[in-house]
């Protein structure tokens, strides 16, 4: 009863989240849409260079996926784009949106790639504003342009708000567009400092791949039709967001629960077998790890299916290993993370 109950209101939440009426859906022919591409960072000098790992360089890439999908964006009919910055300079936030305002800018998509302190993390990630109609629309194409970087094998962290001490959004870009009365979305396509998402930066032409794959969200969003290319998204279907009452918070808390069991141990493989169950009633959980020596080392983080509350999975245990205490750890999407019960098995 309480598992019906609990997925009638998923059933029902979600109904909410995804099919609300809206008025973003008119989008049409014979209208003329201007698209503010914002190749993030620039110049010299602190944060104006963005991340820097692994021979990759933030700012460089930021301004070559957004001469990309200027190009393809350029391909479909009803569309002007224009780009903050076509050189490698530095460009305040503020003069990044008051170009945008200067245009009577649609949208600004500003084009990001990722690294964390931890150097732990993989994955797209996308921001948008909390607020209003600006939540809504961002929100609305975030997850098209998050389904877009999926069919190209990243993994997607997700669609996420944060709004800083001030009670405004958190990151700039997006505070300066909306003071400006435009919709803006961060589009972090993956991690420079994470081999996972680096095999496919090394990919041949992915650059590219990506720049296309922004501006096929955007020209599906706007319900464009190229004759250059040959695509009509002019009668596509998609998940509208409806517009929230109040602001919409980032989860500042841990998941709910982790909790794992060993199924069995086998000798020979010195494989444990591992259930873990894990809920968080805010944020999906998105990654697992497991430590077979209590909790002092950690495997690299794991995909969890977030569609899921109980995985099972194999820990191998090195054969220096006579006994092994199991703890493992459950991570939402805002990166938090549950440790889980402790369990000792003896491995000789
Ligand atoms: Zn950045």
């Amino acid at each position: 009863m309480k598992k019906l109950l609990s997925m009638l209101c998923a059933f029902v939440l979600s109904t909410c989240f995804f099919l609300g009426t809206t008025d973003i859906t008119s989008y049409a022919a014979n209208k003329n849409y201007v698209v503010v591409i914002d190749p993030g960072h620039g110049g010299v000098g602190d944060r104006n260079l963005g991340a820097i790992y692994n021979g990759y360089m933030e700012k460089e890439l930021t301004l070559q996926v957004a001469v990309a999908m200027k190009a393809e964006l350029e391909k479909y009919e009803g569309v002007t784009v224009y780009l903050t910055r076509t050189a490698d300079e530095i460009k305040s936030l503020e003069s990044r949106a008051d170009f945008a305002k200067s245009v009577n800018a649609d949208f600004v998509f500003s084009i990001h790639f990722n690294a964390s302190s931890e150097h732990i993390y993989y994955g797209s990630e996308i921001w948008t504003s909390a607020f209003g109609n600006y939540y809504q629309k961002g929100q609305t194409f975030g997850l098209i342009e998050s389904d877009q970087l999926a069919s190209l094998g990243l993994y997607q962290k997700g669609v996420k708000t944060k709004i800083g001490s001030s009670g405004n959004d958190y990151y700039g870009i997006i505070r300066h567009c909306v003071a400006r009365g435009i919709p803006c979305d961060i589009i972090e396509h993956c991690y420079l400092d994470h081999a996972y998402d680096v095999q496919y930066l090394k990919g041949q032409d992915f650059i590219q791949t990506l720049g296309i794959a922004d501006a096929t969200a955007v020209a599906k969003y706007f319900k464009l039709k190229s004759s250059v290319n040959g695509n009509d998204f002019s009668n596509i279907t998609y998940k509208t967001v409806k517009k929230p009452s109040g602001k919409v918070w980032q989860d500042t808390t841990d998941p709910d629960t982790c909790s794992i069991k060993v199924l069995a141990y086998d000798s020979a493989s010195r494989n444990a077998l591992v259930e873990m169950t894990t809920k968080d009633s805010q944020s999906p959980i998105i990654y697992f790890a497991y430590s077979y020596d209590g909790g002092k080392t950690f495997s690299p983080l794991q995909m969890w299916d977030r569609t899921q509350k109980t995985q099972s999975f194999n820990v191998n245990i090195p054969s220096s290993f006579t006994s092994s205490n199991i703890v493992c750890r459950a991570y939402n999407n805002y990166e938090l993370f549950k440790q889980s019960n402790e369990v000792a098995i003896e491995t000789r």
